[in-house]
């Protein structure tokens, strides 16, 4: 399928049904598969056949999916999890280990923030954090004889930095380590980074590629350019006799599909974490139309950034797509036609109380912990999938206090910009009254459930910034 452009793979790739087959994905909901003789099922135990066993390990169609992903980014293999996050965990875990370190762009999704930071140093691998925009010396001072990766985001969340994907890779191939991108903002139809230098590509799938908020579900996809036998026994989980696999060498039996095969072989089976195969089916209807849908969103976000970028109530924009963004000129290298993705942040000259004042207004965007989807959603960064990080940590991330990030559906685009306008000149009394109802509704609902003190502090907390107002 290599040869085919995008919109053509992302209907046909992984799956060419033969005569009498169904033309759509079929969705194989097996635990388990059927074999005559003890020898044929002992020899997939070896890895020494191809074939499924376990639904744990593979499926059907979770590997037609997979095999579209693979083919989109131009990887040469790619496994699937059961979420984004699983998917960053086994892409750094599965060459990592403890006394380990990792090198990450400071500007990245919240929850991949705490993962390294916080979990992976119970684990006990540490991760120091470098500005996204810092010099090649400066990213490389960060490295110690021990660090194993380089981690960052195309298109980070929620502060929208481009990423300088040859610096990363430059800095990353000085040192022996593989550069790993999330790629999810930008999608392999804006961006793909194998072509400037990343080896390993993740993805919350649960964005852009299904882009209809009904599955949640992550990938991992390998260049296979990246040469571990050539860093010694750095990466020795690949270059070295598995004991708990027979003893297989990853990267002598497997070559460039080494990486996946450990993490399907080794993390799939000690973890779990696979998606369902329902779900694949799900994320491939999304993949069908991955490049209309990116396309709208791209061009609705230009309309609507430029909207916000000329109003008097508004501070500042961040959207690559504006001229005099800090990261356009890095977006018109790096993206397909300068194209970045459908989510803008943004910020109003009231700062947090307005944000919240102007969120509450909006009729048709709705406020929701999720982007990427094909319907219009709001959030508010320092209150919602930021909130476990202090002042000085959201500094780091790129997320002011008051900062607003809007996900630009594929609605008409008039409809959206009309929703906006009309929440911008929102009456700050009638707000006032409405958060006042809202906080004694929210009192009463903890008092009755007895909610845990901490969930009932923070909803008071927020209700505080309201009465501000
Ligand atoms: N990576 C990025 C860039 C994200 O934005 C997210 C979630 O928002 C994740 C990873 C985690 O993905 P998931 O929510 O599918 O676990």
């Amino acid at each position: 399928m290599s040869d085919f452009k995008v919109e053509t793979k992302c209907l046909h790739s992984g799956y060419t049904p033969s005569k009498g087959e169904p033309c759509a994905l079929p969705i194989y909901q097996s635990t388990t598969y059927k074999y005559d003789t003890t020898d044929e099922m002992g020899q997939l135990f070896d890895l020494k056949a191809e074939g499924y066993f376990y639904t744990r390990l593979q499926n059907p169609t979770n590997d037609a999916v997979a095999a579209k992903i693979a083919d989109l980014e131009g990887g040469v293999a790619a496994i699937l999890t059961s979420s984004g996050q699983a998917a960053n965990f086994y892409a750094v875990f599965n060459i990592c280990e403890a006394g380990d370190h990792v090198v990450a762009a400071s500007t990245i999704y919240g929850g991949t923030f705490n993962l390294l930071a916080v979990t992976f140093k119970k684990l006990g691998i540490d991760c120091t954090f470098v500005d996204t925009d810092a010099s090649p010396e400066e990213i490389a001072a960060a490295f110690r004889p021990n660090t194993k990766v380089l981690f960052a985001e195309t298109i980070a969340n929620p502060a929208l930095v481009i990423l300088d994907i040859e610096k990363f890779a430059k800095v990353a191939h000085e040192h022996e380590v593989p550069l790993i991108v999330d790629n999810t903002f930008a999608t392999p139809v804006n961006c793909r980074p194998f072509e400037w230098g990343a080896d390993i590509v993740t993805h919350s799938t649960t964005k852009y590629m299904d882009g209809h908020a009904v599955q949640v579900g992550g990938a991992i996809v390998d260049s296979g350019n990246f040469d571990w036998d050539a860093c010694g026994h750095k990466y020795h989980g690949l270059t070295e006799p598995d004991e708990s696999y027979h003893g297989v060498i990853y990267t002598k039996q497997f070559g460039k599909k080494a990486y996946i095969t450990k993490a399907t072989s080794q993390l799939m089976r000690d973890l779990g974490s696979i998606p369902s195969p329902t779900n694949c089916f799900l994320l491939n209807l999304g993949l069908e139309t991955l490049p209309l849908r990116v396309e709208r969103h791209c061009y609705n976000a230009q309309r609507i950034a430029e909207f916000l970028n000329a109003h008097e109530k508004v501070s500042h924009v961040n959207y690559a797509g504006l001229p005099d963004d800090k990261y356009y000129v890095l977006a018109q290298k790096y993206m397909n036609e300068g194209r970045t993705c459908g989510v803008i942040s943004f910020e109003l000259t009231g700062g947090r109380e307005a944000a919240v004042r102007f969120m509450d207004s909006l009729k048709l965007a709705t406020i929701a912990t999720h982007v990427a989807a094909s319907k219009t959603m709001i959030l508010h960064p320092a209150s919602h999938t930021h909130r476990q990080m202090n002042d000085e940590q959201l500094v780091e991330a790129g997320v002011s206090p008051g900062m607003i990030r809007l996900s630009v559906g594929i609605e008409n685009v008039e409809d959206i910009i009309a929703d906006i306008e009309q929440a911008l000149k929102n009456d700050i009394k009638d707000n006032f009254k409405k958060s006042e109802r809202t906080s004694e509704m929210i009192t009463d609902i903890t008092d009755h459930f007895q909610i845990l003190p901490d969930f009932y502090f923070q909803v008071k907390r927020i209700f505080a910034i309201r009465f501000a107002t």
